[in-house]
């Protein structure tokens, strides 16, 4: 006869914004989630599809409001803050924050500094990983490879309220090999059986970056890599200034077309991070839909 076990849950409740935020309608040019509703209005013939973006109400101060009217940058009234999960390695927490902080500049573009912010969950125990209020990236001691970003927004206006990211202890030998296979040619590094901390670390922020932009709203950007011309993949100076994908929110993976005589350094074998310059939020809504048509997976 099998041993009976406990098992404690929660639920956490959150209180919807009195004020829903101003709905931003869909366009098949910008690669984001939606949610949606059916309008059945009194002086309609017909019913109406309303499409919507989740995305993250990020707004000035109002004391700030005029700087950012003229294009100062400013911080948002409430920023976007995750948390570590305190279950994380600490060797690869760091990595993890970069990987969200590497979204700031994208951000910048929009007139936030610091919309975005990594941190450590405090030593004190006044927080409960079980709140809703919290965000966080959360760490599973788990054989699956794998990692992925929801969130939880208001069906009302599609405004994200929180998100539990989710990682994997063992994406990291989908990283390996990945990483071993694509660029052992052009980086001593992945011809280990077991990678130095620095470069696994390099190789985590990358898929927290990714994951971070599902949270963000973001959809997958298969097209993005048709951006960059096939031989500019052996081209330093090319891939100094553009990287090798026009968004981390593609499937990209790491520059395999370039050769040991290219001389291409480690950080130019990853695809771009969010910190580019042609990151990913200019990428992403860039692209004519007939080369955007994403899925709905969010890994
Ligand atoms: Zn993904």
């Amino acid at each position: 006869m099998a041993t009976p076990i406990t098992i404690e849950t929660n639920t956490s409740f959150i209180i919807l914004p009195e004020q829903p935020m101003q709905r931003r309608y869909v366009d098949e040019r910008v690669g984001y989630f939606t949610d949606w509703l059916m309008e059945y209005g009194d002086n309609q013939q017909k019913t109406k599809k309303r499409e919507f973006l989740n995305r993250w109400r990020l707004e000035p101060k109002p004391e700030d409001m005029e700087k950012y009217k003229r294009g100062e940058l400013v911080e948002p009234a409430r920023p976007i803050v995750l948390y570590i999960d305190p279950a994380t390695p600490k060797q690869w927490r760091k990595y993890l924050i970069l990987g969200v902080n590497d979204w700031q500049p994208a951000f910048e573009r929009a007139g936030f500094k610091n919309a975005i912010i990594a941190k450590e969950w405090p030593e004190n125990d006044s927080m409960r990983m079980e709140d809703a209020r919290y965000s966080f990236i959360n760490y599973f001691p788990s054989p699956v490879a794998n990692a992925y970003g929801p969130n939880t927004h208001d069906p009302r206006s599609g405004e994200i309220i929180q998100t539990h990211i989710g990682w994997y202890h063992n994406v990291m030998q989908l990283l390996r090999n990945w990483y071993m296979v694509q660029a052992g040619p052009n980086d001593a590094g992945a011809r280990k059986p077991v990678f130095d901390t620095e470069l696994m670390g390099q190789l985590i922020r990358f898929v927290s970056s990714h994951e971070v932009g599902h949270t963000l709203g973001l959809r997958h950007n298969f097209g993005s890599s048709s951006m960059t011309p096939t031989d500019s993949l052996r081209s330093k100076t090319y891939l100094a200034k553009h990287g090798h994908t026009a968004s981390i929110m593609d499937y990209a993976r790491f520059n395999y077309v370039a050769q040991p005589e290219d001389n291409i350094p480690r950080e130019l074998l990853f695809p771009a991070s969010a910190s580019m310059t042609n990151g990913p939020l200019n990428g992403d809504i860039s692209l004519p839909a007939r080369l955007h048509r994403p899925t709905m997976k969010r890994s």
